[in-house]
């Protein structure tokens, strides 16, 4: 994955230059090899192209460009008769400055190598959160009251660019509160932690999100709420005139989004301006307190606020720039650093504490993730070193959460092992969850292979801590070995005791027509003979 864990530029694979790598030929000429070609041994460039497909990586992916582009070229005119097909050289010159990425594709080593799992998944959880209609738009704007409240997007990127999206999901709306965590990042890119909790805290505020409360400080609770994040406006770029620092912020999205320009929502800032009682009273109130940095200008900072509130993205864009954070600030498909993986971590803190209005602590506890949602239906998750998704759909809870936001959050949860505490208590049969960072069948077969290896040395505890992530005890490996015929074997009286003690088959027989009974006779555990013998009630005498 394109992760800069200590914050450094990520090595740049998909674009080496032709000509500088040794491995060059061998190596392509692998990834040839990775995809199914026909009796000819040449491979479809269509099929290239779904095969990437499969796999999340979509044809306008920047890091296959050249490939695209170079197979486009390449294209008989008028077509043949013939499908056409590429040989290995052929395919090596097409997709020689991309072949990082298509390598990794091909093989399955991309971070969710079961893509196609996945997206069966979403689908699945978006129809059945479609026919959920509670919950009601906002209405404190005409503008959002305006809304088509059916409309509903998931789209899905992964730290490895792997992207897919389902319903409205080319539709704008306005990112409202999501728009705090970017300023946040941004305040903290410029000034450090330091100077920036001099102004705001980072404490929930247990409050409603545009409460008129303050900390013991007198300085706003956090920068998930308006306080902190007028706070925040007033923080960035102060040297800038208003256009610039505006730019500045939509640029900043632009690049998390993978390079697609954001849109801005006239309308909508100047309904937000008009109806701001409230947030024009936060921000008198923080001056009156001196929680200002000197020389802010309250009104500029406000409007900038309503800007930033209001600038447009559809449910792809938010989900590219939610896995840039999940990437450590690096953008998947761009490899374009905007943020250090220090401003994410802080970001990610407060989005998993103070993310989801009065509902960030129940999301904490049944969710598990950094979240942020906004008034618009907006909801923006992230699972760090995974991926990033988002939710939009307008109708909203009492807390302001998008109804169906938080049902799909819920749907994920559910079949992944993505809260974060959930590696605890792991994946295997009976929790229900799987490891979208396995490929197919690989958690079963470590857990077995795990757990036959513990059983052969003797190591309880980890046979304990295997159970508790429910691999199933009685598994037998390829040949029908089974923990239980390894310790009998091995001389484990305490494990042969607890498997027996868990209820397992006290005699599976192995691909020799072995049993654990045999195999403790063959090694003269003669303890173990008994006992094994009482558990499956066999006559010592008759054998
Ligand atoms: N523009 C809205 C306000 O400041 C943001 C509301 C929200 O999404 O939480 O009231």
């Amino acid at each position: 994955m394109a992760v800069a864990k200590n914050g450094k530029r990520p090595a740049d694979r998909s674009s080496t230059p032709p000509g500088t790598d040794p491995h060059q030929g061998a190596a392509h000429a692998g990834a040839f090899g990775c995809f199914e070609q026909g009796s000819s041994g040449r491979l479809s460039p269509d099929r290239l192209l779904n095969v990437l497909r499969r796999t999340g990586i979509l044809p306008d992916d920047p890091r296959i460009a050249e490939t695209v582009a170079n197979l486009d070229r390449a294209r008989p005119a008028p077509p043949p008769a013939e499908p056409w097909l590429l040989a290995a050289e052929e395919f090596a010159a097409a997709t020689q400055r991309n072949r990082g990425i298509i390598e990794r594709a091909a093989r399955g080593e991309l971070a969710v190598p079961d893509f196609p799992a996945l997206v069966a998944d979403l689908q699945r959880i978006y129809q059945e959160v479609r026919a959920d209609r509670r919950g009601a738009v906002a209405a404190y704007i005409p503008q959002l009251a305006r809304v088509d409240a059916d409309q509903f997007a998931i789209s899905v990127c992964t730290v490895d660019g792997q992207r897919f999206s389902i319903g409205d999901a080319d539709v704008n709306f306005c990112l409202q509160s999501v728009s705090k965590t970017v300023n946040y990042c941004l305040t903290l890119e410029e000034h450090g932690p330091d100077t920036v909790h001099r102004h705001v805290g980072r404490e929930p505020s247990g409050q409603g999100f545009n409460e008129l409360t303050f900390n013991k400080a007198g300085l706003p609770h956090n920068p998930m709420i308006n306080a902190g994040a007028i706070m925040s406006c007033s923080l960035i770029q102060r040297g800038l005139d208003a256009a610039d620092r505006f730019d500045f912020v939509a640029d900043t999205w632009k690049r998390l989004a993978g390079g697609r320009g954001v849109g801005f929502n006239n309308s909508v800032y100047l309904s937000e301006r008009n109806t701001a009682d409230r947030n024009f009273a936060l921000g008198y109130s923080m001056r009156e307190r001196g929680a200002f940095p000197s020389g802010t200008d309250l009104l500029a900072t406000l409007e900038f606020y309503f800007q930033c509130c209001s600038i447009e993205v559809d449910a792809q864009q938010l989900a590219v720039a939610a896995a840039s954070l999940a990437n450590a600030g690096v953008c998947p498909l761009t490899e374009d650093p905007v943020f250090s993986a220090r401003t994410v971590r802080h970001c990610l803190s407060l989005m998993s504490s103070c993310g989801m209005y009065d509902f960030s602590g129940e999301f904490a506890f049944t969710i598990g993730l950094p979240a942020k949602s906004g008034v618009s239906g907006a909801l923006m998750l992230v699972v760090p070193q995974l991926m990033g998704i988002a939710i939009w759909s307008p109708r909203l809870d009492a807390h302001g959460n998008s109804v169906r936001g938080i049902e799909v959050c819920r749907g994920l949860v559910d079949c992944y092992n993505v809260h974060t505490y959930d590696l605890l208590t792991g994946t295997g049969a009976g929790s229900g969850k799987r490891d979208p960072r396995l490929r197919r069948q690989q958690s079963a077969i470590e857990g077995i292979v795990g757990l036959c290896f513990a059983a052969s040395q003797g190591d309880l505890n980890e046979i304990r801590r295997l159970t508790a992530c429910n691999v199933p005890l009685g598994a037998a490996d390829y040949d029908g070995r089974t923990a239980l015929h390894l310790a009998a074997a091995e001389g484990h009286r305490d494990i042969v005791e607890f498997l027996l003690s868990m209820g397992v088959d006290p005699q599976p027989v192995d691909r020799w027509g072995g049993t654990p009974l045999d195999d403790a006779n063959r090694f003269g555990h003669r303890e173990l003979v008994q006992l094994l013998a009482d558990a499956t009630g066999t006559d010592l005498a008759g054998r």
